[in-house]
């Protein structure tokens, strides 16, 4: 009997690469080291991406950092944009267009099923066999799993949204991850707003504790939502940074009493206090309970993003526990509070941050999010510099030049 192929092979030249990290301590560097792959196989509905830049952020650092040696090899990074090398015929974009050789693209940071409950449900981020670009053991039929790379392999399951020439790349790379997770927050919010009888972020106020990536992002996108938006963070340059980003005043989450103290910067911004509807964390829960403190009757408070790692492998994958928060029942029950989380965007989500991030640029300095930007070859050295604290602004990673026959075929 003839075996039945399913899918084709792509074949590289030169070899794409990968930076695969080893965990800590591994080979004497800084556990990465570069493997070369000659060739894909590409299944049904699976595409093949260059990238042109990966967005990697400080809590993917920590979460590297702290994988099980049962996770490792893992091929880093969730989120980048790239453009089509090769994609199978049945491989699609989001909007329902044949993925084609050229086209620009930015992916979802999970692959999901289809087929289990939660993705029948919609909720396709809880997939039960859900893998994570940038977050699976390396295995020889998924070796260009991470976006710290020249190419990504997109398995089918993948959201892929088609995006324009005219965006910069660093506005793009962190669309999958910091602005898709800020984009799901925010609907998550109005979606449960429109049960307690407020229809939008429309005249609300808005805190977002956390003033990394994604909370600047979630500033950005509440205040086009017509809020009024506090920032919550512990670090005075931090908190300043998001006035740029439309903050319209800041507290420091250390202070209970005087000018910085929450409850009085939102005094100074909602006196009646009726409009303190939505608190996003973005701390990893760190401020969760003074957001449910603070929030007026009704209210709703996100948890957005990955918890606080406290990892421990199950089954070779990595499960993310997180930290255990504490909150008054009385919130809960006599305040009608709401508190709920989200990790992953849905596919709808990512469709929206990239509809968001290709217009808002002009108005936000998004482009900032990705402070530095170095080449694939030296991403050891600056991850460590990270994962030290040396700073908390995303760090883009270049794909690396396309090769002349991949170039040529591009232009086409
Ligand atoms: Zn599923």
């Amino acid at each position: 009997m003839r075996p039945v192929l399913d899918g084709h092979d792509v074949c590289l030249d030169p070899p794409a690469t990968a930076q695969v990290w080893l965990g800590t301590g591994v080979g004497g560097g800084h556990g990465f080291s570069e493997i070369a792959v000659p060739g894909v196989r590409l299944a049904r509905g699976d595409a093949l991406v260059a990238v042109e830049l990966a967005a990697f952020g400080p809590d993917e650092v920590l979460a590297l950092v702290g994988r099980g040696a049962a996770s490792l090899p893992v091929v880093p990074g969730g989120s980048a944009v790239g453009r089509v090398v090769e994609a199978d015929e049945h491989a699609r974009a989001h909007d329902g267009r044949r993925l084609r050789t050229g086209m620009r693209v930015v992916w979802s940071g999970t692959v999901a099923c289809g087929r289990c409950v939660p993705c029948h449900r919609g909720l396709a981020s809880a997939c039960v066999s859900g893998e994570r670009y940038g977050g699976e053991r390396t295995r020889r039929s998924w070796q260009l799993s991470g976006t710290i790379a020249s190419h990504v392999h997109l398995r089918r399951g993948t959201t892929v949204v088609v995006v324009a020439e005219d965006v910069p790349a660093a506005v793009l790379a962190p669309v999958a991850g910091a602005i898709a997770t800020a984009a799901e927050v925010l609907h998550r919010a109005s979606s449960l707003l429109g049960l307690s009888g407020v229809p939008s972020l429309a005249g609300q106020v808005a805190v977002v504790s956390g003033a990394g990536a994604a909370g600047l992002v979630a500033t950005a996108m509440a205040t086009d939502a017509g809020a009024r938006v506090v920032v919550v963070d512990p670090e005075e340059a931090r908190r300043e940074r998001s006035r740029a980003f439309g903050a319209v005043a800041l507290a420091d989450p250390r202070a209970s009493t005087g000018s910085h103290a929450l409850p009085r910067v939102l005094a100074s911004v909602d006196r009646s206090g009726r409009h303190r509807t939505v608190g996003f964390a973005f701390d990893g829960g760190t401020g969760v309970s003074a957001l449910v403190d603070q929030v007026a009757v009704g209210g709703v408070v996100v948890l957005g993003g990955a918890a606080s790692a406290t990892g421990t492998p199950a089954g070779g994958r990595t499960v993310s526990r997180g930290r255990d928060l504490v909150v008054a029942s009385g919130r809960l029950v006599e305040g009608l509070v709401t508190l709920t989380g989200t990790q992953d965007a849905a596919p709808e989500r990512l469709a929206s941050a990239v509809a968001w991030s290709s217009d808002a640029w002009q108005r936000w300095p998004l482009e900032s999010l990705v402070g530095r930007t170095i080449p694939l070859a030296e991403v050891g050295g600056a991850l460590t510099g990270v994962g030290a604290g040396a700073g908390d602004g995303l760090i883009g990673v270049l794909g690396g030049q396309l090769g002349v026959g991949q170039e040529a075929r591009l232009r086409r």
